[in-house]
């Protein structure tokens, strides 16, 4: 059975950015969560559903994320949390930056989610 984190329980993304902060070490520039999974961007629970960390983020503090585009990290840090580090881009600068770190996996089931969620609130 997969654990509910607590922030699962947190039902408005703004709070649970908030709980991510707290709970986030600030390195240089970056604010590196210290949620982590062993393949792939960290992930959280809101309201039941997994959101990477840096898409919620991203969304909360900059706006929904534009359809076909994915959230990259200007850091190169998959942990980093810090709202400035994060810019939407193409998918093929995300395939080009998946390209380097891990076989890519197909990020429009996230757009997918991610407007049926607006489409929801
Ligand atoms: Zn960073």
């Amino acid at each position: 059975m997969r654990k509910l984190r607590r922030s699962g329980l947190i039902r408005d993304p703004k709070e649970v950015v908030e709980w991510l902060k707290q709970r986030a070490t600030r390195k240089g520039d970056c604010l590196i969560t210290h949620l982590g999974r062993a393949k792939g961007y960290p992930a959280t629970a809101v309201a039941g559903e997994d959101w990477e960390v840096h898409r919620l983020v991203f969304t909360v503090e900059k706006g929904p994320i534009p359809e076909g585009l994915s959230v990259l990290h200007s850091c190169d840090n998959k942990r980093c949390i810090e709202a400035a580090h994060l810019r939407v881009g193409t998918q093929a600068d995300n395939l080009k930056d998946m390209a380097k770190r891990y076989r890519g996996r197909c990020s429009d089931w996230y757009n997918y989610q991610l407007k049926q969620k607006w489409r929801s609130v």
